[in-house]
This record gives structure tokens, sequence and C-alpha cells, in this order.
């Protein structure tokens, strides 16, 4: 294993193990849930819109490692973020996950970068993505998505 697939496994362990913004949001303006049930995920994102960025965000639920330090990663790195930096990052992630080839830089990427460890696991694809549909799903008026079908 390389030294930076063993930094990105400890960046997936730490989120998993002390979530960031793992709480129920009161007040949301976004709210959707995702549904993973090939591996049993379920993720609620919340997020609170003001002035057209992303005041506050945060999860709960319950799922496997990844989804949970996936969504934990996706709450800090779009505090704060406009609604249109948010939907250009989740397609941005989206991609990432889709495309083996394309490569990141942990240095410019940060934490995100983690993710890419995934991707030769096809069926923990799924699990990293999760949080992201359900982001998108919540900024677009929908209350909930599956990963199936
Ligand atoms: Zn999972």
């Amino acid at each position: 294993m390389s030294d930076m697939e063993d930094l990105y496994q400890e960046i997936i362990l730490d989120h998993n193990k002390r979530p960031r913004n793992f709480r129920l949001l009161e007040h949301p303006t976004h709210h959707a849930e995702g549904n993973n049930p090939m591996c049993g995920d379920e993720i609620e994102v919340y997020a609170r819109v003001e002035d057209g960025r992303l005041a506050e965000l945060s999860f709960q639920g319950q799922g496997c490692a990844i989804s949970r330090a996936s969504a934990s990663l996706l709450t800090e790195q779009l505090t704060g973020k406009t609604v249109e930096e948010a939907h250009a990052a989740v397609a941005d992630v989206l991609d990432l996950m889709r495309d083996a080839d394309r490569t990141v830089d942990f240095m410019n990427d940060g934490e995100i970068a983690a993710l890419t460890g995934v991707r030769k696991f096809p069926a923990r694809i799924k699990c990293a993505t999760l949080a992201w549909h359900a982001l998108e799903a919540a900024l677009n008026g929908e209350e909930a998505i599956s990963t199936e079908g």
C-alpha cells in the first residue's frame, strides 16, 4: 500500500470515528434522505441556505464507514459555499468517483481526495456518493433519493 493510500484510509477512518456536523439541524431550509439499500446506508443531509450560501450543513443516520466519512467530508467542504458552488462540487465528486483515471491532488483537493481510495471497490462507490446525491436532491427540493434503480 502506498503512503497516499495509507493517508486516505486514515482520513476515512477518522471521519467515520469522529464525524463532523453529525447532528440534527434545527430549521433547515433543505433536507433529503439518501438510501443505499445495497449496503444499508441511510444518510440524511440537512442544509440551511442563507443569502444563497450554505450557512450550515449537517447529517444524521446510519451507514458504513465510507458513507459516514463521505457525508462528514461533504459538510466540512461545502459549509459557507454558494449554492452554485455546491452543485458544481457535487458534479465534480460524482465525476471523480466515476472516472478512475482522473487524478486528484491532496494538496489542492484536500481531504476529498481520500474518497478516490474507494474507486477500486466498485460496490462501495454508491456509499461514497450517497451524501452528495442527497445534498443535490435536497437543493433541488426533493425529499429522498435511492441509489437503487
Ligand atoms: Zn455503505
